[in-house]
């Protein structure tokens, strides 16, 4: 794959992992609201519940009961909690419902009178609570919302005052002479007297755990995020298959143009176009261009066939393709010519490279025909060469070494 392709694919990697974390955190902010939302509607239907209850022994349980003692049928001072306190009923019903979640393992609702001036020491208010209060008596708010975070665990705390005090509160909370004796008996005169109709006594607080719904978001927000991931996957591999088949065409392309399509070394193209560069490109070292002629190659095709040719053709390119350096460049420029640009410090490493090449291919055995030899001219770039000239020397360099009897090098030196 090319480094373009390559870069392309990486920043579409990270742009696709910067998109999934976007999503995953603009998610987690919606589901958790979602969340929040779910609780805040348990916790209202649970006000609401309690509300009803308050009405209900206010202006239904309440009436039932003074009647039978103005009736005489019970005692006038006659206080039970239980049937006259809308609180203690309160109070005692949430235990109930707390009992039946903890039998099916939900965390309990943290259920509270808070009152400055409790009859029962369970309503005392604590000094948040107090400072609740005065802002609910100074009408600043009527109600209040916090987000806590108690051992690592998430509630929702909602307060709200418990009904103002009207005129039937106060038979029980204004002065201990009007309450019934068994109240004034059981919890003194002081607490919970001396109320005034139209102030708040008390609120009632609410500590909901957001366990479940937080639970439930959790779930909902893993398997968001499993589909999102699976989904970016999918687009990525989409992607990643569409640059690899562009990448293969480029490739392929690029072999069709510039590589020669049986020994897939440079092709004349490509080698007319760095001799015409060498010079733009001079390097600090000399640069060398070396042709190497097989001999008597019309002889091998003419023995053993065209395609015994070819095969040699493409041994020869193995093994020269295998003793050149990295920086090297090797092509095939005519039927069994070949051409290397080379980099070399003296013209003696020149000669010396020229040379192992010629003796590597002459020990190596070739396929069906045996041993045969190739004959090297060397030239090297002179300052304001040309390509062409540089490719005349080297050539006419070559001749000389076929004329001298091949298998053999010869360096066109400076003349
Ligand atoms: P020498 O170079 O030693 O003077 O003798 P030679 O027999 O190699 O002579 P020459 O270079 O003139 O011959 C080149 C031969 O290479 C001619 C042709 O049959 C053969 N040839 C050229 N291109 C190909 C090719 O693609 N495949 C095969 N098999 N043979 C080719
Ligand atoms: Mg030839
Ligand atoms: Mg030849």
């Amino acid at each position: 794959m090319t480094i373009e392709n390559k870069k392309l694919l990486l920043k579409t990697f990270v742009l696709m992992v910067g998109v999934y974390i976007a999503v995953l955190l603009s998610a987690y902010s919606m589901f958790k609201s979602y969340a929040l939302e779910e609780n805040e509607a348990k916790l209202q239907d649970l006000i609401m519940h309690n509300k009803a209850l308050h009405t209900y022994v206010e202006e239904q349980l309440k009436p039932v009961i003074y009647a039978l003692k103005d009736a005489g049928n019970i005692d006038k001072d006659f206080f039970d909690p239980k049937l006259l306190s809308f609180t203690y009923m309160s109070r005692n019903i949430m235990q109930e419902y707390n009992k039946q979640r903890a039998a099916n393992k939900i965390e309990e609702i943290r259920y509270k009178f808070a009152s400055n001036n409790p009859r029962n020491p369970l309503n005392q208010a604590n000094e948040h609570e107090l400072q609740i209060l005065k802002e609910f008596n100074a009408k600043e708010t009527d109600r209040h919302h916090e987000h806590m975070i108690i051992d690592t665990n998430e509630y929702i705390f909602y307060a709200m005052p418990v009904a103002t005090n009207v005129e039937s509160c106060m038979q029980c909370h204004s002065k201990p002479e009007k309450a019934p004796k068994s109240l004034v008996t059981d919890y003194g005169d002081k607490a919970g007297f001396y109320e005034k109709v139209g102030d708040i006594r008390a609120f009632v607080s609410v500590t909901m755990p957001l366990e479940v719904e937080l639970r439930k978001m959790q779930r909902m927000f893993t398997l968001f995020a499993s589909i999102v991931l699976i989904l970016l996957l999918i687009v990525f591999a989409v992607i990643f298959y569409f640059i690899r088949q562009i990448d293969n065409k480029d490739a392929k392309l690029f072999e069709q143009a510039n590589k020669d399509a049986l020994t897939k070394i440079y092709n004349r193209h490509v080698f007319n176009e760095d001799i015409e560069n060498m010079n733009n490109q001079r390097k600090s070292i000399g640069q060398y261009l070396i042709m190497i002629d097989i001999d008597h190659f019309k002889t091998v095709n003419d023995t053993y066939g065209h395609s015994a040719g070819d095969k040699v053709l493409m041994e020869l390119s193995d093994i020269i393709s295998k003793s050149i350096r990295e920086h090297d460049r090797f092509y095939r420029i005519g039927g069994e010519e070949f051409a290397i640009l080379s980099l070399q410090s003296t013209v003696e490493d020149a000669i010396e490279f020229a040379e192992r090449l010629r003796k590597e291919v002459k020990a190596s055995h070739f396929e069906k025909i045996g041993a045969l030899t190739i004959s090297i001219g060397i030239a090297q770039l002179r300052t304001n060469d040309t390509g062409s000239k540089l490719f005349d020397r080297a050539d006419m360099a070559l001749y000389n070494a076929k004329e001298a009897g091949r298998d053999r090098v010869n360096v066109l030196l400076d003349a």
